[in-house]
């Protein structure tokens, strides 16, 4: 398995290191292009490599400024494969995990989706090209302002933020389509259950030490889980 990692790891700096060669115009090239290549490098070599598939998830990934979505100093390091940290001790998460848990969402234009835990505002713009409408809660006041102000810059005007506490979903807005949780709580929290519509779909990270990546349904049948892959989000906390 580390080795899987390692000649992973490896096979990734390899094709970093020759993306500007293959470019051939990456040194004279604007700002702009140049993060352009590195975001069709980061959906190649990170996301694409890795089996996401869905046509729809990559061209998002390839088009939303990633590099926006991060404090200034970090703008370099946008799209590295890797979580970075956006202030107040939280973080943008890694590329391949915004695009498998989009892909598994399986959003389409006709769906509303709730996101809890907002941080950068990245993953919610992603959605936001993807789906009908994005309602996202942040619990740090500060955060969710950040956000908010990137997202409507950027022209996301049918993503919709709210500072507060995910756990009680957004009750004047549900049921929700999808529902995508970026924090990870010890248990699904059931206001959010009880929000996602029937048929719908949930992704959310469970656990403390150990985390799953878990795909909930809401189908005929009764509520149904499946775990998909390990992850570390930052842990879900709650409101006084
Ligand atoms: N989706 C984000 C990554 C978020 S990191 C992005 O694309 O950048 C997880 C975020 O969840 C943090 O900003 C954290 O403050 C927030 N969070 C944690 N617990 C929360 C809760 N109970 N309600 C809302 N947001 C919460």
């Amino acid at each position: 398995m580390r080795r899987r990692w390692l000649g992973l790891a490896v096979l990734l700096c390899l094709a970093l290191s020759h993306a500007p060669v293959a470019h051939g115009h990456a040194q004279n090239s604007s700002n702009t292009d140049r993060f352009a290549a590195q975001r069709a490098a980061m959906v190649a070599d990170q996301i694409e490599a890795r089996g996401v598939t869905d046509r729809r998830v990559l061209d998002v990934m390839r088009s939303v400024p990633r590099h926006l979505f991060v404090p200034e100093p970090l703008r370099s390091r946008a799209y590295d494969d890797r979580p970075l940290p956006i202030g107040e001790g939280q973080t943008i998460s890694q590329p391949f995990i915004v695009a498998f848990m989009t892909e598994a969402l399986g959003v389409s234009a006709r769906r509303r989706v709730l996101e809890i835990g907002t941080g950068s505002g990245y993953q919610a713009a992603v959605l936001s090209r993807l789906a009908k409408e994005v309602y996202t809660i942040e619990i740090v006041p500060a955060l969710a302002r950040r956000a908010a102000d990137t997202l409507k810059s950027l022209g996301h005007s049918n993503v919709h933020v709210r500072e507060g506490d995910g756990y009680a979903g957004w009750p004047e807005h549900a049921p929700f389509d999808r529902i995508m949780v970026t924090a990870a709580p010890e248990r699904i929290p059931p206001p959010l259950l009880e929000q996602l519509a029937p048929g719908g779909r949930m992704m959310i990270p469970v656990g403390g030490a150990e985390q799953w990546l878990t795909v909930v349904e809401k189908t005929p049948n009764g509520v149904v889980e499946r775990r998909t892959i390990p992850v570390r989000f930052v842990p879900f906390t709650r409101g006084q």
